[in-house]
């Protein structure tokens, strides 16, 4: 399966979430270079990787023997997190493209509607975090994984395309109450934020459990968010992203557990 395949499988079931909910995305991109100031080992190796393959791919793949401290490293999360590793690893090196300030973890289904899992990492993220806090956002993107969100969010919002297309037929067919198919595109939608929220959060909490120190994940998502929005975005998203908790909120948790690790060892 190409990577083409992959990117424009996540985008039409994006689409079709966004046509059928009437998401709102807030929180553009901004590579805003002035944050650039971290250089670890594992950007270290990309680096070297990158200087290698040719500059003009949109994304570089790599093997655990080319990087080698950064598949140990994943390595070792995915035995304590209790999951087999990742399928690829794909590096995204574009500043103008979606996802060059971000670590993400994605899915698709292979013939035998199994989960294929893959993280696509950031060159930007790279640059933007330390080793402690790039392992700490390499745990949380894991335990998507481990907790199937991609599937799960997938079957979601198959099932909610379903259901709106069925309301709506059923309005504009019997001419019924234009009320219900709203309430219920509208229910929908706070369904499905709703729902990523609470992913975010078990992904945070799960990440904690197995990194060393708690406050790198919170670090971790602060630098990037203040990386990847303005500072007008950053305010307006202490109160409204709707796909993610705050980092305010999340920073606050992942302190508390930070305190409960150092209290119990
Ligand atoms: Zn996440």
């Amino acid at each position: 399966m190409t990577l083409g395949t992959i990117m424009s499988f996540k985008k039409t079931i994006g689409l079709m979430a966004i046509i059928s909910c009437f998401c709102v995305t807030v929180g553009a991109q901004n590579n805003n270079a002035s944050n650039h100031v971290v250089n670890g080992k594992y950007f270290h190796e990309f680096a070297a990787l990158k200087q290698k393959k040719s500059q003009d791919q949109k994304y570089l793949v790599a093997s655990a023997y080319e990087m080698p401290l950064l598949f140990s490293m994943i390595k070792k999360l995915s035995e304590k997190l209790k999951i087999d590793q990742p399928c690829y690893v794909y590096f995204i090196t574009k500043p103008e493209d979606d996802g060059y300030n971000a670590v993400e973890a994605a899915g698709d289904l292979n013939e035998n509607f199994q989960t294929l899992t893959f993280l696509f990492i950031g060159e930007g993220a790279f640059e933007t975090l330390s080793d402690e806090q790039f392992e700490a956002i390499m745990a949380h993107e894991l335990s998507h994984i481990k907790n199937d969100h991609y599937t799960k969010g997938l079957k979601l919002e198959l099932g909610l395309i379903a259901l709106n297309a069925l309301t709506w037929a059923g309005f504009i067919l019997n001419q019924a109450n234009l009320a219900y198919p709203i309430l219920i595109s509208l229910g929908s939608l706070l369904g499905v934020l709703a729902y990523s929220r609470s992913c975010e959060r078990e992904a945070d909490h799960d990440a904690a459990r197995v990194i060393d120190n708690p406050n790198d994940l919170g670090d971790a998502l602060r630098a990037l968010h203040n990386r990847n929005n303005t500072p007008l975005e950053q305010i307006l998203l202490k109160y409204i992203d709707f796909t993610h908790p705050s980092v305010h909120e999340r920073e606050a948790y992942l302190a508390k557990m930070a305190q409960a690790k150092q209290i119990s060892s």
